[in-house]
């Protein structure tokens, strides 16, 4: 088959052909400032299997050179997402923090050649030097140093002779050139900050866009795949490989971000949610962090569905959450078994069905999927059923229980209405039923016909359990942020609900592990809530969905 290129895909397709490079090596760089999100999903995977389609090679590498928010506990976490992702670095894990003295050198290499000057200015005057969009930069006083000189203070820089922000190393570019990042770009800072991995070693730290470019080229990276953000930045990035005089150089390509329509997933918004303790953690399943999604109950495989059916390309789109969850839905329909769980649960009486007796009937567990073979379920005389399965005084169209009504129950019998209970202030306690013998399924009944079937779950076998129902983060009637930049959070985002009553088996469920609730939605075992014999599921999804997969 005919297999579409995606336009990085062309890109390394022709310098393959062209002989630039002879094998892809591609990496995921973040920096362990936080918890990894949707966004990074789309980069962990199109740089992994970038490198896997072209038999190359894929780095994680930890983008570690600013001290100031960087923690072991977002190494860790990340090492798990990107593992869980399905990415794998087999034994391709690296710091940049541990090419500090390489980068140094490089440093050095460019004063020697005259291509970066340390300056005197601090950082408002660097910026007023900078000019703007419109008017040109002026030149930094320090520019004509000498090179012995900026040698000199380089290194007075690097041991500690000059307090935080008293000195920068500047590249020497060009303070007119039109595009601002190369008007002499910071390269490195003093910062007397310890760091996680080299402790108190270096007091002077390289920026991002010197760092970066180097950090590819000292794996041999060949596709430096990033976001649009650096299609600026680009330039430098060049221009730091070339005066660093690399052999076979990294060359950067950028693709467009993953943005959720009405969902917070930067990872600055999402850090603040949490230490404002509007969700409970990093990991909370009302967020697109990828410990989140996890914990809500989504899977590697929806997700990469889900960053396949977008697509890879550089023109900037807003992504709808109802396509992610229309990837897990289609990922769990054939996977997970088909329970019957009752989330509102009211009594249902079967009047002619005798006291005390219980049968067990056979219930097929997903009839998509034969593998996941069948079940026995209990069934007797008290049931409980959902409380919107029974009305009253129905409306037109409610096929449902009503007075008078029969419906099938699930696996189970027909059964009629035939009375309910009130409590002294009219709510419903109980419905009465009488049920018909004949009716059993799977023995073939042909008799008469139904139009509703309902789900239900035998009461004195059912186990209670808790249930949390989620709706998005973001109220849906007002915008992302308010005018303070806080989230305007749903009031009501998540639903707990105590006393759900479901099938015995779910008792047992483990962590992640997930069901479909039949007509109540896909739910997962919370992993940590949950305790031996008392589940909590989290419901991922209900089963109603608006998405429709465009067709080609
Ligand atoms: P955020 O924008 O959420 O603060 P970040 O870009 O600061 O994230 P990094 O750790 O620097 O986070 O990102 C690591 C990699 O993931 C980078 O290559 C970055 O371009 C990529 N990335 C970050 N956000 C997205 C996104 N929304 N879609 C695709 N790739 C992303
Ligand atoms: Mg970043």
């Amino acid at each position: 088959m005919e297999e579409s290129r995606n336009f990085i895909e062309q890109a390394i397709d022709k310098d393959l052909a062209d002989g630039v490079y002879e094998t892809v090596h591609t990496r995921f760089p973040p920096e362990p400032n936080g918890y990894l999100h949707i966004g990074h999903a789309k980069s962990i995977i199109l740089n992994s299997m970038t490198a896997k389609k072209y038999g190359g090679k894929f780095n994680l590498r930890f983008d570690d050179t600013n001290p100031t928010k960087e923690k072991s506990e977002f190494v860790d976490s990340i090492k798990a997402d990107v593992k869980w992702l399905g990415a794998d670095w087999e034994d391709r894990l690296f710091f940049a923090s541990n090419y500090f003295d390489q980068m140094y050198e490089y440093a050095v290499k460019l004063v020697k050649k005259g291509k970066a000057y340390v300056s005197d200015l601090n950082a408002e005057e660097i910026r007023e030097y900078r000019g703007t969009l419109k008017e040109p930069g002026k030149d930094d006083p320090s520019r004509n140093r000498s090179i012995e000189e900026n040698l000199q203070m380089f290194e007075d820089m690097k041991n500690g002779k000059y307090a935080d922000g008293e000195k920068v190393l500047r590249a020497k570019i060009d303070m007119a050139s039109p595009n601002i990042n190369m008007r002499d770009p910071i390269i490195y800072r003093v910062a007397h900050l310890t760091h996680q991995n080299t402790g108190d070693k270096w007091c002077i730290y390289p920026m991002y866009d010197f760092a970066h470019p180097l950090e590819d080229a000292i794996e041999g990276i060949t596709h430096s795949l990033c976001t649009l953000e650096f299609e600026d930045h680009r330039p430098l990035y060049n221009w730091v490989v070339e005066e660093c005089e690399i052999a076979n150089p990294p060359r950067q390509i950028e693709f467009a971000k993953l943005y959720l329509n009405h969902v917070v997933t930067g990872k600055r918004y999402i850090k603040k949610l949490v230490e404002d303790g509007v969700v409970d953690g990093w990991d909370d399943p009302r967020l697109v962090s990828i410990a989140g999604l996890r914990r809500r109950g989504y899977t590697p495989e929806s997700i990469r569905n889900f960053v396949q059916l977008l697509g890879i390309s550089k023109a900037q789109s807003t992504a709808e959450m109802d396509m992610l969850e229309y990837c897990i839905r289609e990922d769990l329909k054939p996977k997970a078994k088909r329970l019957m769980a009752v989330l509102h649960p009211l009594k249902l009486i079967i009047d002619n069905y005798p006291e005390g007796q219980t049968e067990m009937l056979d219930a097929v567990n997903n009839p998509e999927n034969e593998e996941l073979g069948s079940r026995q379920i209990p069934f007797g005389r008290e049931l409980y059923i959902e409380r919107e399965d029974f009305m009253e005084e129905p409306p037109k169209k409610y096929f449902r229980l009503f007075p008078g009504n029969e419906v099938r129950l699930m696996h189970a019998y027909f059964v009629k209405c035939v009375g309910f209970d009130k409590d002294e202030d009219g709510n419903i306690t109980a419905v009465h039923c009488t049920y018909d013998p004949e009716t059993k399924q799977g023995t073939g009944f042909t008799g008469r016909k139904v139009k509703g079937t309902i789900h239900w779950v035998k009461a004195d076998t059912a186990v209670k359990v808790t249930a949390r129902l989620y709706e998005g983060l973001v109220d849906p009637e007002k915008d992302v942020y308010d005018e303070n930049g806080n989230v305007n959070v749903n009031p009501t985002s998540v639903t707990v609900i105590d006393d759900c009553y479901v099938e015995p088996e779910l008792a047992e469920a483990k962590a992640y592990d997930s069901f479909q609730f039949v007509r109540n939605g896909f739910f997962c075992a919370d992993c940590k809530d949950s305790k031996p014999g008392a589940p909590v599921f989290n419901r991922i999804v209900s089963l109603k969905s608006s998405f429709k997969l465009p067709t080609a």
